[in-house]
């Protein structure tokens, strides 16, 4: 077997609009069991809908919270999750499971993906406690009605919320 055919290589897919330190925490933890993490950022309805960044922002932003972290490489995908996996090679999936709430589409998911290609692995993690309240989508109205979100994003994406909603972003006074 060569070295390339040893490595193991997963895909962790997401919208991501805005990675939030719990997405931070599955990542982090997927590298301590793969050797190298594709952070596949989903084209989905959220940019029209109540969307913050668009799709190459939230690629560049993702590549700078990582730009130390060789082993995590970021894009961008459309259609099948695992069209975009088989295309990469990757036959491990990485999802996060904050709570029992997620379980069932995750599980239908994961099911649905394996029966498109059965070579398909998911592997569900659980993040530490204090992100399991955590999502990008309550991220994004605490940021836009004028709260703080310091505690719930890595500091490039702090940086790139001040700018969009000011600083009571950041817990500061404008
Ligand atoms: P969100 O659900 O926050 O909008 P995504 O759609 O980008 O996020 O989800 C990408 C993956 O990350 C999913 O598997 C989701 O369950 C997981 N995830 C999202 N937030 C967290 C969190 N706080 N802790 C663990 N996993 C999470």
């Amino acid at each position: 077997m060569t070295a390339r055919e040893a490595e193991r290589l997963a895909v962790y897919p997401g919208s991501f609009d805005p990675l939030t330190r719990g997405h931070d925490d599955i990542i982090r933890r997927g590298l301590k069991i793969v050797d190298r993490l594709i952070v596949a950022v989903a084209e989905t309805a959220t940019e029209e809908k109540a969307g913050m960044f668009g799709l190459e922002e939230r690629v560049e932003l993702i590549e700078s919270v990582y730009e130390d972290e060789p082993r995590v490489e970021v894009t961008s995908f459309s259609g099948l999750l695992v069209d975009f996996a088989r295309s990469r090679g990757a036959r491990l999936i990485i999802r996060g499971l904050r709570a029992v709430s997620d379980f069932e589409y995750e599980f239908q998911m994961a099911l649905m993906n394996r029966s498109l290609w059965p070579e398909l692995e998911v592997i569900f993690m659980a993040p530490d406690n204090q992100h399991t309240f955590l999502s990008a989508s309550l991220v994004r109205e605490v940021g836009r009605l004028g709260g703080d979100v310091s505690r719930f994003v890595p500091p490039a994406v702090l940086e790139r919320m001040v700018e969009r909603f000011g600083p009571s972003a950041a817990g500061r006074a404008s």
